[in-house]
């Protein structure tokens, strides 16, 4: 899955054209001219390329029309800086929930540009290895971040405190009954999935979410329970 000289996104074959063409940037939706793109037609710029993990996420979600958290934390996860595992997943799992909630309610661009930063500067707290140290899965710890951000929960608020609280509970109890050892795919889909249904029940916000989840990352991942994970396969 280490498409070295392939496209990143999907596998395919890499294409040199003749001359330069207009193509749009996966990430940072900017049009570029460019000779190369894959068969498929995915194109992503040079900056884009090299770009941190934290500062892609939040680039690209700035930019994302999607409502659908899955989708878009799959092309965050193909990116070469987002590691098989690793702390980004933290602020991963935020900014796609953020994102797709300010895309269904059309949140204007200052709101979701501020609550993008927030989540962000709050995830950046969550250290790596935190679940297996802690006790407290990052990924769950990003899905009370966007529920906190959501409502502008503060440690003095009432209902939004439950809320905010209640959200990384319910997640990492799905979490947590998978056992070890950690994996930052299976963690962020299953915290996804909570979310979505936590969304819809308690802030009247419905994601059309993929459901089937089919991770395909498992050739990266040493520890990967591999049947017993419920998005194992390709
Ligand atoms: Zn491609
Ligand atoms: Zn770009």
């Amino acid at each position: 899955m280490d498409h070295k000289n392939d496209c990143f996104v999907c596998g395919r074959e890499l294409v040199y054209l003749d001359n330069d063409e207009d193509a749009v940037c996966l990430y940072c939706k900017e049009a570029h001219r460019s000779n190369v793109r894959c068969e498929a037609g995915h194109y992503v710029c040079d900056r884009c390329h090299s770009l941190g993990g934290n500062e892609l996420i939040e680039k690209y979600c700035l930019k994302s029309t999607s409502r659908d958290p899955v989708e878009m934390a799959f092309d965050l996860m193909r990116h070469p800086q987002i590691k098989m595992h690793g702390p980004e997943h933290h602020f991963l799992v935020p900014a796609v929930l953020l994102t797709a909630c300010h895309n269904v309610r059309k949140t204007d661009a200052a709101r979701r540009e501020s609550d993008l930063k927030k989540a962000r500067q709050r995830a950046e707290k969550v250290l790596g290895g935190f679940c297996g140290f802690y006790g407290n899965c990052g990924a769950a710890v990003g899905t009370g971040i966007a529920v906190s951000v959501l409502t502008g929960a503060t440690p003095l608020s009432r209902e939004e405190w439950r809320l905010a609280n209640l959200m990384t509970a319910r997640s990492l109890f799905a979490i947590a009954a998978h056992g070890g050892p950690r994996c930052c795919k299976r963690n962020s889909f299953l915290a996804i999935g909570e979310a979505a249904a936590f969304f819809e029940e308690h802030l009247g916000i419905s994601l059309p979410v993929t459901r089937d989840v089919k991770c395909g990352f498992h050739a990266l991942n040493r520890e990967c329970l591999a049947e017993e994970c419920p998005f194992y396969g390709k």
